[in-house]
């Protein structure tokens, strides 16, 4: 892809220590690279504890990385600290205080963060008020968040990232916690909202294949904390190439139909703890496991699509592809 790099994430690594009922160290996230660019949503997929919310962590600056690092386009390396990244929880009952009403939660950001008047904050909420859709918006400036559906808060929470005028949006399975009949319209939301409010670029975490179909141009798969396959949408779906992208695929039944709002999640891993440290994560499940599997974990090698594959099994096939399209150079039998 040719458009610019909002940011660059270069091998970052996540361990939480030890401590407390907690008696080894989590390695959340490891050695995580990719580059989100101008304009786009980026997927981040997995089943839950494969690391997603961690690298969304990680954007936003809510944690420091263990290892690696991050870098920001020269617009954003100044202004992050400024409530450029915004993230949108998975929970829009956690996310907002209870005792705040509305329009509390939209102009504070505003005064703290683009410090304009009380009267321009309350402005602008009711103006981003509509942009999320809420209508008439005095009438929701005025209201606490038990007075609304699940559907309504999670676009006050989405408002209120807005009101940060952020660049960069982390979406952290926005939808999943929503009544199937309403996800669609907050995905179309999101997506609106990137010519809507200009946001540069967008991470879109989910543990839902289909709904990153909808909305996404490139997908990175995690496994425990590592990428497997990282590609455009389209090639991901219509050739998955990683073993656990294929099981992915197969466990939906019908991949190539629209999104219609419906969940189709990621199976839970069957509680298989990882095996020798150092094989690759997923040796476990793997249908086409071979002894190398289990000895040295897969780095991440480009195939001619241009897409990223963690699996020594598709790195290998993959050589003799290559290897076999070479024209000879030596005439056979000299
Ligand atoms: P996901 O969002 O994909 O479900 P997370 O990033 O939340 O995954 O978690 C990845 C792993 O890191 C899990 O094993 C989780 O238990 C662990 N983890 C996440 N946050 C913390 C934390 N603050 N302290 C210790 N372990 C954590
Ligand atoms: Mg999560």
């Amino acid at each position: 892809m040719s458009a610019e790099a909002v940011v660059t994430a270069q091998r970052l690594t996540k361990i939480y220590a030890a401590h407390g009922k907690q008696q080894e160290s989590v390695v959340a996230a490891h050695d995580i690279s990719f580059t989100l660019h101008a304009g786009e949503i980026l997927a981040l997929i997995g089943e839950s504890g494969s690391g997603k919310t961690t690298i969304g962590r990680l954007l936003t600056g809510i944690e420091k990385p263990t290892t690696g690092s991050l870098q920001w386009s020269s617009t954003l390396a100044s202004g992050r600290g400024l409530g450029q990244v915004q993230m949108v929880f998975q929970d829009p009952y956690a996310a907002l205080n209870p005792f705040n009403p509305i329009r509390y939660t939209l102009t504070r950001p505003l005064i703290n963060l683009r410090h304009v008047s009380p009267s321009e904050a309350l402005e602008q909420a009711r103006a981003i008020l509509k942009t999320v859709q809420l209508t008439p918006p005095d009438q929701f400036l005025v209201k606490r968040p038990h007075q609304l559906s699940g559907g309504q808060r999670q676009r006050i929470v989405i408002a209120r990232a807005l009101a940060a005028s952020p660049q960069v949006i982390v979406a952290d399975e926005p939808v999943s916690m929503l009544d199937v009949s309403i996800r669609a319209e907050v995905l179309q939301l999101l997506r609106k909202l990137m010519v809507t409010r200009q946001i540069a670029a967008m991470l879109y975490i989910t543990h839902d294949l289909m709904s990153a179909r909808a909305l996404a141009q490139r997908v990175i798969v995690l496994y425990r904390g590592r990428m497997v396959e990282a590609a455009s949408t389209d090639d991901l779906l219509s050739n998955p190439r990683h073993p656990y992208t294929q099981l992915l695929l197969a466990s939906i039944p019908n991949p190539r139909r629209a999104f219609r709002g419906e969940s189709m999640a990621i199976p839970v891993s069957s509680g298989l703890t990882p095996s020798a440290a150092n094989g690759c994560p997923f040796a476990p499940r793997c249908p086409q496991v071979e002894e190398e599997c289990r000895q040295t974990a897969p780095n991440p090698e480009p195939l001619p699509d241009g897409r990223l594959v963690s699996c020594h099994v598709v790195a290998r096939a993959a050589n003799q592809e290559r290897g076999a399209a070479k024209p000879q150079t030596t005439a056979p039998g000299n």
